[in-house]
């Protein structure tokens, strides 16, 4: 067996019963149980149950009661509630919580039929860029186990990397499923914000925050992408169903291009793109040069507005509702105060003061306010290039890897993001697709599309992939 098939090979080999959704995931379970202790890229299973779902869904397949995903194991990133099963955000606080009910997409995936796999590990609150914060340990980079994964949802990420399942969920904030999708060398999307429900994902930045996926290639992308979508009630920002906007797939398509984005990276990095670009000239795509917004100020808006909204969203992990609380407060104000100084970890407290900073009537240069208006400046200027061209390249992180023990400063972390960021504070698709190996690992290429051109950059993906085969590399583990 194969464990880097793609969904529709692996339906096709469940609907012709040469393999059950048992025996399926028995062998994912096998496979994950002798080399996740070297990834460490989930943080719960429960063998017992994923076989006893299994055994259910081959009873619908012997019944012809087939979702596209019936039998196929998904796992989820562990800021996805699963009723029932502990979601801990990666996070000392919240290590006992048992979530009482299912987010809108993992419910969506197992209406379809997909067996609900395990949760991957991730930055703790979905706050990082190397999969380093998690409460339960780091995560390492199945093409290099002294790397880190990306993050954060670099479980995710080496999950599908290592073959340990055919996809999972992930969240993308300021790139947290493009990142790791180029570090571990698989398809990251990330749609447009209000596509996928965000109910029963734990906020870290609500205006930002995004569910996407990670997978082998952008065909699964796609599927995946379909099954968890629809208008949600719960959510109040879910994109309503009846107002279909979606923009058309076509081809060719005008690909905008900036030059000033390649300025600071590695020569090997900026050859892979430059390649990716002359695949997708020869499928006839024209290319034209724009300007995109300066990085840095885009950065800088983003760490504002996620810091100042994770404040706010996370005010209310205080011991009384969820997680764990301190055993010795002799007051409530200490009990706060315990709770939180225990259970966070550094990173989350650094952006939780910065946040609060931001937020505080003390911060006499009104940060929040001057952040927004450069996000309004961000939204205008790719409005403006939407008029001229169909989708923008542009590199998906300006590294491969680095070295768990390279000890980036948060700057230099924060600096990771300056691709992805901006997509984020315009609410726009994008997805991360591998485009060669440097030094031996890998490297994606990012597509970003007009908002609610989610199809159009699939499509576009899809064939890149069709006429490349890096997506189909894998690590030697
Ligand atoms: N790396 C970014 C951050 O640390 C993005 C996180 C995310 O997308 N969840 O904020």
């Amino acid at each position: 067996m194969d464990p880097y098939q793609t969904l529709e090979q692996l339906r096709q080999l469940l609907d012709s019963k040469q393999i059950t959704a048992e025996e399926l995931c028995r062998y994912f379970l096998d496979r994950m149980a002798q080399f996740d202790q070297q990834t460490n890229s989930f943080v719960s299973v429960e063998p017992e149950q994923v076989l006893a779902e299994a055994r259910s869904a081959d009873k619908n397949i012997d019944r012809g009661i087939n979702g596209q995903l019936t039998g196929i194991p998904v796992a989820h990133k562990d800021n996805f509630c699963v009723r029932g099963q502990r979601t801990s955000c990666c996070s000392n606080l919240l290590s006992t919580f048992i979530a009482p009910y299912d987010a809108t997409i993992v419910k969506n995936i197992s209406k379809d039929g997909g067996i609900y796999f395990g949760k991957t590990n991730m930055d703790e609150f979905a706050m990082g860029t190397s999969n380093q914060t998690s409460t339960w340990g780091p995560v390492r980079n199945p093409w290099d186990l002294s790397r880190v994964p990306g993050g954060s949802s670099g479980g995710s990420a080496a999950a599908v990397a290592a073959g340990f399942v055919p996809v999972a969920t992930g969240s993308d904030t300021g790139g947290s499923i493009r990142q790791p999708a180029s570090f571990c060398g698989v398809t990251g999307f990330k749609p447009t914000y209000g596509r996928l429900s965000r109910y029963g994902m734990i906020a870290f930045a609500s205006s930002l925050d995004q569910a996407g996926t990670l997978t082998r290639t952008a065909q699964d992308a796609a599927t995946m992408f379909q099954i968890m979508q629809g208008h949600d009630p719960r959510d109040a920002t879910s994109e309503s169903s009846s107002n279909n906007k979606s923009v058309s797939v076509k081809h060719p398509l005008t690909i905008g291009y900036s030059a000033s984005l390649f300025n600071d990276l590695d020569s090997d990095i900026v050859a892979r793109i430059e390649a990716s670009r002359k695949t997708l000239e020869q499928l006839g795509h024209k290319f034209e040069d724009v300007e995109v917004f300066d990085q840095d100020l885009a950065l800088s808006s983003y760490y504002i507005i996620s810091c100042a909204e994770a404040s706010s969203n996370l005010a209310r992990f205080d011991g009384i509702r969820y997680g764990s609380r301190t055993k010795s407060a002799a007051s409530i104000q200490e009990l706060y105060e315990d709770t939180r100084s225990q259970g966070f970890g550094d990173e989350v407290k650094r952006r939780l003061l910065a946040g609060t900073y931001f937020l505080s009537n003390n911060s006499p240069e009104n940060y929040v306010q001057k952040a927004q208006k450069l996000r309004r400046m961000v939204y205008d200027l790719y409005q403006e290039l939407f008029q001229n061209v169909d989708v923008v390249l542009a590199p998906s992180a300006p590294s491969t890897a680095f070295r768990l023990d390279e000890q980036l400063d948060s700057t230099d972390m924060y600096r990771q993001d300056r691709f992805t960021v901006p997509v984020n504070l315009c609410g726009l698709p994008a997805i991360s697709v591998p485009c060669g190996l440097v030094n031996e690992l890998p490297i994606g290429v990012q597509f970003i599309g007009p908002q609610y051109g989610d199809e159009l950059i699939l499509d576009l993906a899809d064939r890149f992939q069709k006429e490349t085969s890096w997506h189909l590399q894998r690590p030697k583990l």
